[in-house]
């Protein structure tokens, strides 16, 4: 057992013979008790970010299986500042801006990309800059990011580079995961969508579902992700779309590649390449392979692939608001939303008034 355990106080928690219970729902439970990827994302999450080192609860998973989760809170703290994403001029360098897909391939957002969308996309309605001045449109306003954000893109809000700060989330950024304490494998893997997720990564910021690119290019919008992979929508705060090397937390040594993060079934998630460059040769549909020592996992897809898993092999726990104590899983299953980037409107608009104009 490492320190990282001693200092969030989880072994102690985990480690009392019975546990006090705050809740009816509670069992006591030992570290044993859980999954390998459990257990090392535990030992290896930044202990800042973990806010609620954990307890065990009962919890239904996405295909209805009764069984326990380890439920814990993360806020996200990415290792440092979150963006740039988009630059400010057309002269802007790559150092100004983060990146953008196109079919599968990876472009810096500098200005010089901003200059030649309508070139890329092979469509002369895209015209995110001013051509008197140069200056990018740039959603600015909390206003602006909100509406960037919409499933669909009011047509004053067409034509921006769309980008939102951390402190322009709605949610607290305080996310409750509740994640099986051994995985509960299904015989048809679950299809990867924004809610919930792909998972959690080490430092406590949301592993998304593919960026729905065609709902934000329809309005000739880019949504540019950091060098991180990660960016900002109002719902989710600040998450990750692709996992790059800002993700692991353990050395890249001679061997397997390291943990970057938890899926939402409990596989453990790790970095692509080994440390000699080599990706495994066996994965499957939804990334994963079965190594020894580690059993099942998944690696995570290369960037430029839009979605950092495939599918779940097993059944999903859930990622609720900070202070949710039980998890249903099974409840969120039926059609995926129209709009996997964003929550219903119905759930935010009561905030907006309040928030509206906002920086
Ligand atoms: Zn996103
Ligand atoms: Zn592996």
């Amino acid at each position: 057992m490492d320190s990282v355990f001693r200092s969030i106080g989880f072994a102690a928690w985990f480690g009392a013979a019975s546990i006090s219970s705050v809740a009816a729902h509670e069992t006591s439970h030992t570290l044993s008790d859980l999954s390998p990827a459990l257990r090392t994302y535990l030992s290896q999450v930044d202990p800042d970010a973990l806010l609620d080192p954990g307890s065990v609860v009962d919890c239904t998973l996405s295909g209805g299986a009764k069984t326990q989760c380890v439920r814990f809170v993360v806020q996200a703290k990415a290792a440092r500042q979150p963006g740039p994403w988009c630059p400010k001029t057309i002269s802007d360098s790559a150092a100004a801006g983060g990146f953008w897909i196109k079919d599968g391939n990876v472009y810096d957002v500098d200005g010089l990309f901003i200059k030649g969308l309508a070139k890329l996309y092979d469509d002369p309605k895209w015209q995110l800059y001013d051509p008197k001045t140069g200056e990018v449109k740039v959603t600015s306003s909390f206003q602006a990011c909100f509406a960037a954000a919409r499933p669909d893109v009011p047509k004053d809000y067409y034509n921006f580079c769309a980008e939102c700060t951390p402190d322009q989330a709605i949610s607290g950024q305080n996310f409750a995961f509740f994640i099986p304490i051994k995985p509960v494998p299904q015989a048809t893997p679950t299809p990867i969508r924004d809610i919930p997720g792909a998972g959690v990564a080490l430092d406590g910021v949301r592993l998304n579902g593919p960026a729905p690119y065609d709902d934000i290019i329809r309005a000739y919008n880019v949504a540019p992700f950091d060098d991180c992979g990660g960016h900002v929508n109002p719902y989710f705060g600040y998450h990750y779309h692709f996992a790059t090397d800002c993700l692991h937390r353990a050395e890249v040594k001679a061997g397997h590649a390291p943990m970057i993060g938890l899926s939402m079934d409990g596989y453990g998630i790790f970095r692509r390449l080994d440390n000699l460059g080599n990706e495994p040769i066996d994965l499957d549909a939804c990334g994963g392979h079965a190594s020894d020592g580690l059993g099942y996992h998944y690696h995570a897809a290369p960037v430029g692939k839009n979605a950092i898993i495939g599918c779940f092999k097993a059944q999903l726990g859930c990622v609720l608001d900070g202070g949710a104590q039980l998890c249903d899983a099974s409840r969120q299953e039926g059609p995926p939303p129209a709009r996997v980037e964003f929550a219903p409107e119905g759930t935010v608009h009561p905030l907006l008034p309040s928030r509206t104009g906002t920086q």
